[in-house]
């Protein structure tokens, strides 16, 4: 079989490594438009649960990604001067432009030819030369947007404004917090993912935006990627919370979330996977683990089933389901800190528990479970694979 892969984002690498190792015979290759260890962002969370079929899909790969995680057990809410500490949880976290120099690097080792700083062929042109075309270039794919009605795309666009950034200084927990300004409350996800270095994504309703003139600084900056104007400013809301530390961007600029859902993956030979297929709010965390799954999904319904047709639609079936649990989760989260002025007063106490299980309706529970029979089924799959 001959793929073609259109973005070499976690979901889309992570594709072609699976595919090269349970199929090597398969001609795999990967388009990225950005140059290679060029990319967006910081540090992405899993939390625990979220890995056990990684681990057993690739165990090479998943000994590299684990040696570069930070590791931590709490969630932290600073909150009208108070630190709630709350222990229990598992989480880890990777630097994105580590995760995807190590899938790169496995991608090479397995045979996968990659061209980075290269925009894809025309789709059309792909799907003609190619068994199946696999569009992974993220929420914004261009890829989708050329057949909305076949895939029956969905996109609604939150009210709130965030900006991803990193930050030196050390946090050692999954920390949220919120500071009360002038203008409203603004509020912080911030969490390590390296030495000294951690992400931090400021989040602030669309009205706080405008009066604490967010608007301003963008434009008299003249861009929106990479505002040091609008990065300074977050900087001096957060004062207390960064305690000298630094605040800096990586093509950080002022975005809303936008949520993704289509109502087919496929359309013919190509199909949809990662954040081009759906999209969670950051707020829990899961894109990359969801992008990482699809793969591993694909990949093995590609070698299970002889017919393409049929492997797409068990694909879709595998993944649909666990993906709109994670968006109806992702959705309640998105929702409660848009609304965050309605909890806003509560005393410390009650301020953490609400944040904690958004309004009793999102609990520890949700968080994905390790399914000891399903990482099985994985691991049997990929014994004998290179
Ligand atoms: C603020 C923020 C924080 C986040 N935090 C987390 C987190 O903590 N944990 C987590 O799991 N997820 C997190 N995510 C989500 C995560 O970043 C995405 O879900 C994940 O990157 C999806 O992977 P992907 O491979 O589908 O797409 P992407 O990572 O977006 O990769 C798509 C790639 O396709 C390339 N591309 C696009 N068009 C073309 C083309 N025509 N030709 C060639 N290449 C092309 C792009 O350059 C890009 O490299 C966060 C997202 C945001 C915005």
């Amino acid at each position: 079989m001959r793929i073609a892969v259109i973005g070499a984002g976690p979901g889309g690498l992570y594709t072609a490594c699976l595919v090269k190792r349970l199929r090597p015979q398969d001609v795999v290759e990967v388009w990225e438009a950005d140059a290679a260890g060029d990319t967006f962002g910081f540090g992405v969370v899993f939390s625990d649960g979220a890995l056990g079929g990684i681990e057993a899909a690739d165990p090479v790969l998943f000994a590299a990604v684990t040696a570069e995680f930070a590791r931590w057990t709490r969630i932290d809410v600073h909150y009208r001067g108070r630190t709630q500490h709350n222990e229990g949880y598992g989480f880890a976290a990777i630097g994105r432009h580590t995760l995807l120099r190590l899938l790169r690097e496995r991608c090479a080792g397995l045979g996968v030819r990659l061209h980075f700083g290269t925009p894809a062929p025309l789709v059309s042109r792909l799907r003609a030369a190619y068994d199946l075309v696999v569009a992974a270039d993220g929420v914004g794919s261009q890829t989708r947007a050329r057949h909305p009605a076949a895939f029956g795309t969905e996109r609604r666009t939150a009210g709130a404004r965030y900006m991803w950034l990193g930050t030196d200084r050390p946090f050692d927990a999954l920390t949220f917090a919120v500071v009360e300004t002038e203008h409203g409350p603004m509020q912080a996800h911030a969490y390590p993912y390296a030495d000294g270095r951690g992400t931090f994504i400021v989040e602030v309703g669309d009205a706080v935006w405008h009066a604490a003139g967010f608007e301003a600084a963008e434009r008299r900056s003249g861009e929106a990627a990479g505002d040091g104007r609008s990065i300074a400013r977050v900087a001096e809301f957060f004062s207390e919370l960064l305690d000298g530390h630094g605040l800096w961007g990586n093509r950080s600029y002022w975005g809303r979330f936008v949520a993704v859902r289509n109502r087919s993956w496929n359309h013919g030979n190509l199909v949809l996977l990662g954040d081009s297929a759906h999209t969670t709010h950051f707020s829990i965390g899961s894109g990359t683990k969801l992008a990482m799954e699809d793969a591993l999904a694909l990949a093995t319904a590609l070698h299970d089933h002889r017919e393409l047709p049929e492997a797409l639609a068990a694909y879709q079936d595998e993944r649909r389901p666990a993906v709109e649990r994670m968006q109806r989760t992702a959705l309640t989260s998105l929702e409660w800190f848009e609304n965050i002025d309605r909890c806003v007063g509560l005393p410390p106490e009650a301020f953490n528990a609400h944040l904690l299980t958004r309004s009793g309706r999102l609990s520890r529970d949700d968080l994905p479970a390790v399914d000891p029979e399903r990482v099985g089924r994985i691991r049997r799959r990929f014994a004998d694979a290179a």
